[in-house]
């Protein structure tokens, strides 16, 4: 137990609040993005600035508390809490700067992604980030970032210039491919196992408004549809960017009342290049086959990022399972389409992101990011508002996990692990960057202090 006088004193140097079990906004301050996860930490310190961090990463060392590290919360096995320990929060530390002339943006270690493409926007600017705009840029960007404009710039990590990071001995750090170099390969795929990240600093990009949205087709021809997508996106412009999906339709509007709530199977598109050859480049996409919807056409960039956010709000009941695939055979498709028709819930949904185009063109070793040879990352998430439905989703996940995963590259991507496939699975999913990343961690946090994460362990313990 802490002692309550040293909680005290902590609690009167923090220039944000210090948050405790019976404070009024303690069961808001432990909530997370998947309502599956209740942690009840002991401590919840919401860092004002540089200087809470530092303060908190030296109180938990020195009261041997369990650290957890909070960005957006997002994370799936609910990574950004934990139990009984001291949450280091970084919601409140939320600011951007962009330099336009120098194509860059400096971000807050607190913010998410929708702050980041709100304010690149205004410049007709953006880095790549992901799908989704309420995810933090924190465990993101740590695990590497996948998103709508992978193909054409790269993972998130391929545009990290630079980061201020608070060590576990409290030290403040600057990392950059000149300065600490060691820790900023680590930091560019190792997760949040290195320090509490305070500050990134971002590549910007002439990305203004895209021409994307989804393209849905009936699940009778989820085959042809896997096939052809299959064939299609390898040799694709770096320009165009298009994730496969199993759905169910919302029953709301824009949809129309005819699909609502129905199966299918369709590619969320996201073309970056110039508009004027937009329509040239869906030519061929469109005469594939008539889709049975079509929302395809010019969407400004925070648009395109933020399109699920009203369908995924905080608080829903998720389970995940990923894998990376280096191809998509015949075989891997007929497996596929029987868990694409028996999608457990209007949420649930399987996703397979391209990893080609730019982001395969950097080196396996060049950053910490291992499955720079893959093609596909997959991820497969059982969703439903109800906690009585967890069940269903859950097994309809493992399920489906189980049978593709033999056709697998080995490892996933450490965001999408849910954290309770064990140790080994998180060895394969740093893959061969592993013995690299536990020389680094060994370097700077040889007592595993940053834990709470896809952990690399600094000795077998
Ligand atoms: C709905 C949804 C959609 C998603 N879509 C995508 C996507 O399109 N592309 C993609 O790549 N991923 C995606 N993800 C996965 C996402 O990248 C991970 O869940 C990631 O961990 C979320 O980061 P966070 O900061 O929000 O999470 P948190 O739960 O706050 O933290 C997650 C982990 O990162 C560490 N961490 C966070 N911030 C910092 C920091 N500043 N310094 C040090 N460590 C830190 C934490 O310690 C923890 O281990 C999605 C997740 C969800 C739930």
């Amino acid at each position: 137990m802490t002692n309550e006088d040293s909680i005290a004193d902590f609690k009167r140097n923090l220039r944000g609040r210090l948050i405790e079990p019976g404070d009024k906004d303690y069961d808001e301050a432990r909530k997370v993005y998947n309502g599956m996860i209740h942690k009840k930490p002991r401590l919840v310190a919401r860092c004002a600035d540089v200087a809470d961090v530092i303060r908190s990463v030296n109180f938990g060392r020195q009261n041997d508390l369990l650290v957890a590290i909070r960005g957006g919360g997002h994370n799936a096995g609910g990574l950004g809490i934990c139990d009984d320990g001291l949450v280091i929060d970084l919601t409140s530390i939320k600011y951007t700067r962009v330099d336009p002339a120098a194509r860059i943006v400096t971000v807050g270690g607190g913010c998410v992604w929708g702050d980041v493409d709100h304010a690149t926007h205004g410049f007709g600017l953006a880095t790549p980030s992901g799908f989704i705009s309420t995810t933090g840029v924190g465990g993101l960007t740590l695990g590497g970032g996948i998103g709508h404009l992978t193909r054409k710039c790269g993972l998130t990590i391929d545009n990290l210039l630079s980061a201020d990071v608070v060590l576990a001995n409290g030290k403040f750090v600057k990392t950059n491919a000149d300065e600490n170099s060691d820790l900023f390969w680590a930091l560019r795929g190792g997760g949040g196992n290195f320090g509490v990240v305070t500050s990134f600093t971002f590549k910007l990009h002439a990305v203004d408004v895209l021409y994307g949205g989804p393209m849905l087709y009936e699940l009778s021809e989820a085959t042809d549809v896997m096939k052809w997508y299959r064939e299609l996106i390898p040799g694709a412009p770096d320009d165009l960017n298009g994730f496969f999906a199993f759905l169910t339709v919302p029953p709301a509007p824009p949809f129309p009342e005819d699909l609502h709530m129905k199966k299918m199977c369709g590619v969320v598109w996201a073309y970056a290049g110039p508009q004027e050859k937009a329509e040239q480049t869906f030519k061929p996409i469109r005469a594939f086959k008539k889709p049975a919807l079509d929302f395809v056409g010019p969407i400004p960039h925070p648009a395109s990022q933020s399109m699920f956010d009203a369908l995924y709000p905080p608080g829903l009941q998720w389970y995940w399972r990923a894998d990376f695939f280096n191809a998509l055979s015949d075989e891997a498709i007929a497996k596929h389409v029987p868990f694409g028709e028996a999608l457990p819930s209007m949420h649930s949904t399987m996703h397979l992101y391209p990893i080609n185009g730019a982001a395969s063109r950097v080196g396996k070793t060049d950053t910490a990011w291992n499955y720079r040879a893959a093609k596909w990352a997959e991820v497969i998430v059982g969703v439903d508002p109800d906690p009585a439905n967890n069940e269903k989703i859950i097994s309809w996940t493992k399920n489906y996990y189980d049978a593709l995963h033999p056709y697998s590259a080995g490892g996933a991507y450490i965001n999408f692990l849910m954290g309770d496939e064990g140790d080994e699975r998180v060895k394969k999913s740093y893959g061969d960057n592993y013995d690299r990343l536990v020389a680094i961690k060994k370097k700077y946090d040889p007592d595993n202090f940053f834990r709470v994460n896809q952990n690399i362990k600094p000795k077998e313990l």
